[in-house]
């Protein structure tokens, strides 16, 4: 499902973010220390080889809320954009700190004239951020910098199963007013 938002599309879609070859920039749900580990992280660092892992060393840690961007080594991209999620219930204020997430990555994507950009559900895994409260700050923040963006054509949201895709799918469409 795609919509469009002046002249960016904003899209849903189900799939595995490591596998992307249609993006210039994935976004990865990193751990503060930018290292492998489960769900996306270690699919993007599987996926990525060991040449994204020695650099992202270099570039951790990393705090709630920021971005770092480093080069996508066997990933079928040009970059890696390292997103840290708040911990649900942990990192406060959590609703800000997520935006700051969306925020910062979509304003390195513009810095890097970045035009395509692929998110997961970021801090809704290990992190414990429901899901419906997670997609509404993504999509609220995405439409409030929508009018800043120019370098950015692009977004796509992918989500590994169904009912996020469609919990997805249904708030992209309230906050958009389609
Ligand atoms: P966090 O630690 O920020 O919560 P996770 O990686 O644990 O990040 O999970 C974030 C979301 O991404 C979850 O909804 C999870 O189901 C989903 N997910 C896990 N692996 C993948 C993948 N390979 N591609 C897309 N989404 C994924």
């Amino acid at each position: 499902m795609k919509i469009s938002v002046g002249n960016i599309s904003i899209e849903c879609m189900q799939g595995d973010i490591a596998s992307r070859d249609e993006v210039e920039a994935v976004v990865n749900a990193a751990n503060a220390q930018l290292t492998t580990g489960g769900g996306v992280a270690g699919a993007i660092h599987r996926a990525a080889g060991p040449g994204l892992a020695k650099e992202c060393r270099t570039k951790a840690p990393i705090a709630p809320g920021e971005a770092v961007i480093s080069g996508a080594h066997d990933l079928p991209n040009d970059y890696v954009i390292h997103c840290l999620g708040p911990v649900y219930g942990r990192d406060e204020p959590s609703d800000q700190l997520l935006a700051s997430c969306y925020r910062n990555a979509l304003r390195l994507a513009e810095k890097h004239k970045i035009s395509s950009i692929a998110f997961p559900a970021i801090s809704t895994g290990a992190f414990g951020y429901p899901m419906r409260e997670a997609a509404t700050i993504a999509f609220n923040n995405i439409k409030e910098m929508a009018p800043e963006l120019e370098q950015v054509k692009t977004i796509r949201f992918v989500l590994f199963d169904e009912d996020d895709l469609a919990l997805h799918q249904q708030i992209m469409k309230k906050i958009f007013n389609t």
